[in-house]
């Protein structure tokens, strides 16, 4: 609750709305208790007075009522009018979509053609109707405009509900033995409930409309009740010779309608789980810089990481996910970056190229080079020209970045022609070329499927082949394996390493695989906690680890015919990186830990083999 009423605070014009909304809802509710006039009271001989000319504060009308009073009580009868109209429509819409969505079959099928049945008329013709049939009057006016706007509910839960209806957690409940009725209260309304809660709220103000234009049509309130509409519709024949009696009412139902959309679409928002991270905005298209100085060029190579930092700012907290990151890259060379989850290997490589999301990620301190050119801050068409070109991603789920509408053969075409001015036919032949060079058998047909239909490793070469598309000479590729059973990640290592000799790539591996590093890597880093605690030749560092952390972390791999041993889990958890302890990160969990280890910042030292301890390991 506290984290939903600070995002919706970040968001300025939900409070806006906010504010606007409990001023009107305040004054309303006090309404028997200000001293206003009658409302009904008519005296013609003070007919259409006008505002702030001494009579009442905002006139009278064509009847010599005072109009701040009618407005009041009107604007008190049209929000309770819009309120229970949008809790009957989202109550029995919502009904109708639940059922209709989980039962799917036959039972879907006949509700939802009636349902359809009732769409198929134009809802105000269909509100019309009813009050026809019902006869005027404010009440037969709230159920025609709730009757005309069930359907909009059924059919926006019906859709969210068959999502829902199949989710293996639905299914562990139905083989758990729970009936329907208890499927249905405890698993299926909670998860469709908010969004109920969201559409009525952004249709309020809807209904308030409606409800005010059947009054406008004499449908609705009758005299001398006032509702917003009846007085809209009371001072049209007035329009031009008192036109205060029109512009009081349509400032209200302006004032009412705006404010419950703004603070309905700040409350859906604040409510959706992808934006919790902090972020009410799109991402950037590429990260928000904020750092104070350049760091002066250290180390030459084909890609420099000099002393990055980046650090995810959600509210007052400060998550630092790369605390100080130093590595390069020669040309040919293939570096693995590896740790725990949570690490900051993903985050630094990311950072290379601008790719963290902003907001919340921020770029505080270091410098990226890609041959000299520091990447951090880069315009951003410099940067979208080397993504893709000069330096290329393979992510981890390549069917999360695959377009599932779009053949493959398609999408490999298209990142060749973002950066080279080929004509269509000659893309598209490259691309079969591609799929042929990361081993995919028949490629021309191939490039012609969609990603569903391609098996996992076939997508994850896909993957490979689009980053080879415009032949990078640096390839990042982020865990590419880890969702691969191990024969076909023997095969992806086999074809990267294959590339990475014939065509010169610079590669670095992310991964928390040991074994993966051994078989591709020349060279690896240890993250920790955001920083590089470990780092040498893969073969020095696997046979005789120095730091505590890379000890433990060799220790937990299960080696295959080697005989039966213990393996010792690292005690303890990674810190959280928003609270960091002072010294060595990793001084909670080290059996070596003593007080100098906590005492201050703990250097990477060495060179070729570095090292960030006060008591490591020694090496034989
Ligand atoms: S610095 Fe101290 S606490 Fe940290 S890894 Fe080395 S021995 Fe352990």
């Amino acid at each position: 609750m506290r984290l939903f009423l600070t995002l919706l605070a970040r968001n300025r014009l939900a409070v806006f709305g906010a504010a606007v909304l409990a001023f009107v809802v305040l004054v309303v509710l006090l309404a028997p208790l200000l001293p206003l006039a009658d409302p009904d009271v008519t005296s013609t001989g003070d007919r259409f007075l006008r505002p702030l000319g001494g009579g009442p504060l905002l006139g009278t009308d064509h009847l010599g009522r005072d109009l701040l009073s009618r407005l009041v009580w009107g604007t008190r009868l049209s929000l309770a009018v819009g309120v229970a109209a949008a809790v009957l429509a989202g109550s029995i819409g919502a009904a109708i979509g639940v059922v209709a969505g989980y039962f799917g079959g036959s039972i879907d099928n006949v509700v939802m053609r009636g349902v359809d049945m009732l769409m198929a008329f134009p809802y105000i013709l269909l509100a019309l109707a009813i009050v026809a049939a019902l006869g005027p009057g404010l009440m037969n006016a709230l159920i025609a405009v709730a009757a005309v706007n069930v359907p909009f509910f059924a059919r926006n839960i019906r859709g969210i509900t068959v999502g829902i209806a199949h989710k293996e957690f639905v299914d562990a409940a139905r083989l758990a033995g729970m009936g329907h009725g208890r499927i249905l209260i405890s698993e299926i309304v909670p998860n469709v409930l908010p969004v109920v809660v969201v559409a009525m709220s952004t249709t309020i103000g809807w209904m308030i409309l409606e409800t005010a234009g059947l009054s406008f049509l004499g449908l609705g309130s009758q005299p001398p009740q006032a509702d917003l509409g009846s007085m809209l519709g009371e001072a049209r024949a007035a329009l031009i010779t008192a036109p205060h009696t029109s512009v009081v009412p349509g400032v209200m139902i302006l004032l009412i309608v705006m404010s419950i959309n703004l603070l309905g679409d700040g409350v859906r928002d604040a409510l959706d789980p992808r934006l919790r991270s902090g972020a009410l905005s799109r991402p950037m298209a590429a990260t928000l810089v904020d750092r104070a100085g350049v760091p002066e060029p250290k180390g030459a190579g084909l890609l420099s990481i000099e002393d990055l930092r980046t650090e995810f700012r959600v509210g007052p907290r400060r998550y630092k996910a790369v605390g100080g990151v130093s590595l390069s890259l020669a040309p040919g060379e293939c570096v693995g970056l590896i740790g725990e989850s949570g690490s900051g290997k993903s985050v630094t490589a990311l950072s290379v190229m601008g790719l963290v999301a902003s907001p919340p990620g921020v770029i505080t301190g270091g410098a990226v080079r890609l041959e000299g050119e520091d990447l951090i801050g880069a315009p951003y068409g410099r940067l979208r020209s080397l993504r893709g070109d000069r330096v290329a991603y393979i992510f981890q789920d390549p069917l999360a970045t695959l377009h599932p509408l779009y053949r493959v053969g398609d999408q490999l075409a298209e990142a060749i022609r973002v950066h080279h001015p080929v004509s269509r036919a000659e893309a598209g032949a490259r691309a079969v070329k591609l799929l042929a060079d990361v081993r995919i058998p028949n490629a021309e047909a191939r490039a012609r499927a969609f990603p569903h239909e391609l098996s996992g490793g076939m997508r994850q070469r896909v993957g490979i082949a689009m980053a080879l598309a415009n032949e990078p000479e640096i390839i990042i590729a982020d865990e590419p394996t880890t969702a691969l059973d191990v024969t076909v990640q023997a095969q992806i290592l086999s074809l990267l390493d294959d590339l990475r000799r014939k065509r010169g790539l610079a590669i670095l591996f992310i991964t928390h695989d040991f074994g993966v590093v051994g078989q591709l890597c020349d060279r690896v880093a240890v993250m920790y906690a955001g920083r590089i605690v470990e780092e040498g030749r893969t073969q020095e560092v696997l046979s005789a680890p120095a730091h505590p952390y890379t000890k433990r972390l060799i220790a937990c791999v299960p080696e295959l015919g080697g005989g039966r041993r213990r393996l010792e889990a690292i005690p303890g958890l990674p810190p959280a990186v928003d609270a960091l302890p002072a010294g060595c990160a990793f001084a909670p969990r080290c059996a070596k830990a003593d007080a100098a280890c906590r005492a201050g910042e703990i250097a990477l030292a060495g060179t070729g083999r570095k090292l960030r301890c006060l008591k490591p390991e020694v090496i034989a």
